[in-house]
């Protein structure tokens, strides 16, 4: 199974994903914030557009959802924790549960803290996970409805996919996460090679994600807290910067 990942940038900087199961058809959208954009990327590509996934209820991963179904009649998965929030869904997951895309399968995490019932979608075979608002490259979501002791269990579940796992995250925060992340770790050569890499890749207007495991394990401040108390003083510091 080879999963075909379009990356469609929206709003100032939100990513949508557009992802093409070749042996099917089937084409899904993860948070889609708005569906113009979205539906113009598929039918450019002849792709017609039979799933939305939401990893949680914010309006800039959901805001598509009616336009994208009115025009397409796709059917709609989201965090079951959450239903009342997304009134367009039609199936609710939570942890456990896997989603098919044609035939590629998904499994289901549960990775609250930014929202209350925020999933991750990971496809296995294809070692990619949509994470949503959960982990961005360098960085992590912002704990509105949670904790910092579930969002370090989240970057326990996140770093156990693998080194190997891409990492589609919903925004292009590379850099002013890269940036807070200096100030933790100013001597962590592999953040400071990163950041160089990243900075030259912006100045040119490039995407710097996905990510992977493997990268955020040696460059994450947040994946890399030895500690609850660690995570939540860097995410306060973060908010305060
Ligand atoms: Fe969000
Ligand atoms: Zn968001």
């Amino acid at each position: 199974m080879t999963l075909e990942i379009i990356r469609i940038p929206v709003l100032s900087d939100n990513y949508v994903w557009l992802v093409h199961e070749p042996v099917s058809g089937e084409t899904m959208a993860v948070d889609p914030a708005i569906a113009e954009p979205v539906l113009e990327e598929a039918k450019a590509r002849g792709w017609t557009i039979t799933q939305i996934w939401n990893t949680h209820w914010h309006p800039d991963h959901t805001g598509g959802n009616a336009a994208i179904k009115d025009a397409t009649g796709c059917t709609i998965t989201g965090p079951a924790a959450e239903a009342e929030r997304i009134p367009t869904l039609d199936r609710m997951v939570a942890e456990g549960d896997t989603v098919m895309l044609g035939a590629a399968e998904a499994r289901v995490i549960d990775v609250p803290a930014h929202t209350a019932g925020h999933i991750a979608f990971h496809f296995g075979e294809d070692q990619a996970a949509f994470v949503g608002d959960t982990l961005f490259a360098m960085g992590c979501g912002r704990l509105f409805e949670g904790t910092a002791e579930q969002m370090y269990a989240n970057m326990r579940k996140l770093e156990a996919l693998g080194d190997a796992t891409r990492v589609y995250c919903a925004h292009e925060y590379t850099l002013s996460n890269g940036r807070f992340a200096l100030t933790v770790e100013p001597d962590n050569a592999a953040l400071v090679e990163r950041m160089n890499e990243i900075t030259a890749m912006r100045d040119r207007g490039e995407a710097t994600v996905p990510t992977t495991i493997a990268l955020e394990r040696v460059t994450n401040p947040f994946m890399r807290a030895s500690s609850v108390e660690e995570l939540a003083e860097r995410r306060a510091a973060k908010d305060a910067a």
